[in-house]
């Protein structure tokens, strides 16, 4: 029979009620001993007596009370009889308490496993009873029976017990917090119910200083701290590492769970005292309400970990609750996944082209391709809505590759057709594209394709990527420059690079951050940055092109510092490839900018 523990009374009160018939005795009793906690235990009896209360003398007894004759049945290995005689009279008081029964003959047949009691089948007769040898037999062959039974689902229920809890700290680990998620969400279930995600700020360091075993002490103390501080009922799970979720047994709207987690933020962040030094670690906590019936536990648990997220880049050491702004952020991440591979193929995505002019004479000297998706529900997303997604997805490099072929197509057509003659094309690459094998093929073949020279085409690449694999960007580098294709390091003056770093790259320009361009003539500080890239850019022998013109000041000043190749709104702002065309066919774009001695700007 397949029993364990859940099943284990009901499958062995149908065994007793077979063997009280079968011995015909009055009553019958199945007890295991629990050694841990010193007691012996009522598992089944048959027939069941009315309503058993929490102080039936039957149901619990210490194995440590001598006085106790359940206690004793507990200790021996060999069969006990008791018979309605002086000698047993406590356990014939004790009995009759307890059934109604009064003078009785008990057989009781201890289960021995590897030469230990642990447990006693036992039948009861009114009045007196001999027992042969033969029964005695009988019954020591079933006791083994169970004794084996007994033996098996303790082992499973060890085995149960490990995994669902957490080695370390002895709390709730992943599945049994899943497990227990799933009951709560359940509809009709009493809701709200609030998850905490928490997790130590900078576990990490005190592991490199204190040692791992003062890491682990640290966390079982505070898994201690925890469960003595939390309700009893308190779901305490530990994810590995130093990840925790507490799910409050008691509903609790977001205000109130907000205050529960910042209590236990504190409480978290209250120093203790490991490998002989008291250290503190703050702790972040990210709080999500799932409504049972509406929410899933998925997503209880992926909104905490965004809150938590959130309250870590706010600082650290804090509470930070789920909230509409970042469900909408993480719904279009979320939306951006599931479709962005689908867009790549079906023509949703479209590139906009942005002008980038010589200030002095309004002439168009490049054009910079920006991706854009047409969403079906959602307009049009900047790359800004899902760039980042394609890089943490493995898109990156499927993304790009319609970026370079869809723009090199374009401007094959536009030079066919006597447009763009003398104007580059630029075409911005992710740093996972420019570390792939395979880039500087690609780009081979594409340009081949569309009978493109490689020196109308600039990549721009961002200072980051140089930093982190100045190594394989160089070798990446040096093929494209084989083909002539030129270089652009974008976003200039945000990054960690210095210009000398620079030198060691095959780059052609800079493009200075629009942040510094946008505040020129209000902002002296970057005046002094943007003075000092175009110097610098100047004395390495590399072009240099403002971003983010929006003003005629930042314009003006621009040209003032020697900066003549400009983008920006205020010269003209991103747009399809038919509005590009006008701009093309005349070869400028008009400003007004007044500049001292130069040649004004005409539309022909
Ligand atoms: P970026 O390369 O710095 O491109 C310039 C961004 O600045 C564009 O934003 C453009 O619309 C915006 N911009 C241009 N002039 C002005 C101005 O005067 N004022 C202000 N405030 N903004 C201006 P967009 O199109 O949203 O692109 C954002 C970023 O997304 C780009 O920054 C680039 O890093 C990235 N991106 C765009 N297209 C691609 C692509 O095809 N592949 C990759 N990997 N990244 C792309
Ligand atoms: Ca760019
Ligand atoms: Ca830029």
């Amino acid at each position: 029979m397949a029993v364990d523990a859940t099943t284990l009374a009901a499958a062995s009160e149908q065994v007793l009620s077979w063997l009280v018939e079968h011995f015909d005795v009055d009553f019958s009793f199945l007890r295991f001993t629990d050694p841990v906690q010193r007691q012996s235990l009522l598992i089944a009896e048959w027939p069941r007596r009315a309503a058993e209360s929490p102080d039936d003398p039957l149901h619990v007894a210490h194995l440590d009370d001598r006085d106790s004759a359940l206690a004793q049945l507990s200790h021996t290995t060999e069969p006990i009889i008791i018979r309605p005689i002086p000698e047993f009279s406590g356990y014939q008081e004790l009995i009759q308490q307890a059934t109604g029964i009064e003078s009785v003959s008990v057989a009781a047949v201890p289960l021995v496993s590897r030469g230990e009691s642990t447990g006693a089948l036992g039948f009861i007769k009114a009045g007196d009873r001999e027992w042969s040898t033969r029964e005695l037999n009988v019954l020591k062959a079933i006791s083994a029976l169970f004794a084996q039974l007994q033996a098996r689902v303790v082992a499973e229920e060890r085995l149960r017990y490990i995994a669902m809890h957490d080695d370390l700290t002895g709390l709730a680990n992943r599945r049994s917090l899943l497990e227990y998620m799933e009951e709560r969400l359940r509809p009709g279930c009493p809701g709200p119910v609030a998850t905490f995600f928490l997790d130590l700020d900078r576990l990490k360091a005190l592991n490199d200083f204190l040692g791992h075993t003062a890491g682990d002490n640290f966390i079982r103390t505070l898994a201690t701290r925890l469960r003595d501080n939390l309700d009893p009922g308190d779901m305490i799970a530990r994810l590995g590492g130093d990840e925790f979720v507490i799910v409050p047994a008691k509903p609790m709207d977001p205000t109130a769970a907000d205050l529960e987690a910042t209590r236990i933020q504190q409480l978290i962040a209250r120093r203790v005292t490991v490998g002989g030094e008291t250290v503190s670690r703050g702790a972040s906590v990210g709080v999500a309400v799932g409504i049972p019936g509406e929410t899933t536990v998925a997503d209880v648990l992926r909104r905490a970990d965004h809150a938590l997220l959130s309250a870590k880049s706010s600082g650290g050491n804090g509470v930070a609750v789920f909230t509409d702004a970042m469900r909408a952020q993480f719904e279009l991440q979320d939306d951006v996944e599931l479709n962005l591979r689908g867009a790549v193929s079906d023509g949703s995505l479209l590139l906009h082209y942005q002008p980038e002019v010589d200030l002095r004479t309004g002439r168009v000297v490049a054009l910079e391709a920006l991706v854009r998706w047409q969403h079906p529900t959602r307009g049009l997303l900047p790359p800004g809505a899902f760039v980042g997604v394609a890089e943490a997805t493995n898109l990156a490099g499927e993304l790009g590759r319609w970026v370079i072929r869809t723009a090199a197509e374009q401007f094959a057509m536009w030079r066919r057709r006597g447009l763009a003659s003398n104007v580059v094309i630029r075409i911005n690459v992710s740093p996972v594209q420019l570390v792939s094998l395979d880039f500087v093929e690609t780009i081979e073949g594409i340009l081949r394709r569309f009978g493109i020279d490689g020196s109308s085409v600039c990549l721009e690449i961002t200072e980051h990527v140089v930093v982190q694999d100045l190594a394989r960007t160089q070798v990446t580098l040096r093929g494209l420059k084989r083909m002539g294709v030129q270089i652009a390091i974008d976003d200039f003056g945000t990054g960690y690079s210095s210009l000398s770093h620079l030198k060691a790259l095959p780059v052609d320009a800079v493009k200075i951050d629009r942040g510094f361009v946008q505040r020129l003539g209000a902002s002296a500080d970057d005046l002094a940055i943007v003075k000092s890239i175009v110097g610098l850019a100047g004395s390495f022998g590399l072009g240099v092109v403002g971003e983010g013109v929006e003003t005629t000041v930042a314009a003006r000043t621009l040209v003032a510092l020697g900066c003549y190749r400009a983008q920006g709104f205020l010269i003209a702002r991103p747009m399809p490839a038919e509005e590009v065309e006008p701009h093309l066919a005349a070869g400028r774009i008009a400003l007004d900018l007044d500049l001292p001695g130069a040649t004004r700007a005409v539309t022909p």
